[in-house]
């Protein structure tokens, strides 16, 4: 889900071929991942596609300003589309706090934490959330993060490196390496 939640940025990877916020960001896209992942996991693929939604439709919608926006109804049209205000980005930073402090409540009391900094399979996966969206962010200066944003991305960064480190201890024992 994390990986689904940042997969439409999958452009920043790619520059040359895709426009960031632009065709990966798109409503009809969506739309044709949806209907086969529906048919074929049923309500198995919803968290998955609510967490890819919530990036573009939520998240990257609200937030972009007007001079940037996303390309919602590509390939039908390639206007760019943005419900961000200038006024009301404050006002999203302040509800993105609140859904990380939401968030993590959550991990912690139903102890899905624990889940995530185990060993598994899947856990390499997590180089796409930290790739595309939370490195490049430190990456850059003056960060283009607000002030108030900093510890939940430093925190964000550190859960989500911190599986990837496991599975790698996990290799290098297994390997007999050391
Ligand atoms: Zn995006």
């Amino acid at each position: 889900m994390f990986v689904a939640s940042i997969i439409a940025d999958i452009d920043l990877l790619m520059p040359s071929l895709l426009e960031h916020r632009g065709p990966t960001h798109s409503i009809i896209l969506f739309l044709a991942i949806a209907f086969p992942s529906i048919l074929v996991w049923k309500k198995q693929a919803i968290p998955y596609l609510a967490a890819f939604a919530s990036h573009p439709f939520l998240g990257d919608y609200l937030t972009a300003s007007a001079a940037e926006g996303l390309q919602l109804f590509f390939p039908l049209s390639s206007t760019w589309f943005s419900g961000g205000s200038e006024a009301a980005l404050l006002t999203y930073a302040y509800l993105e706090l609140a859904l990380f402090i939401a968030f993590l409540t959550l991990m912690l009391t139903t102890r899905d934490i624990m889940t995530l900094i185990k060993h598994h399979s899947s856990n390499l996966l997590l180089a796409i959330p930290i790739s595309t969206a939370l490195l490049p962010v430190f990456l850059r200066f003056p960060l283009p993060v607000r002030p108030i944003l900093i510890i939940p991305h430093l925190i964000l960064l550190i859960l989500l490196a911190l599986p990837i480190f496991i599975d790698l201890k996990h290799f290098i024992y297994r390997q007999h390496i050391f």
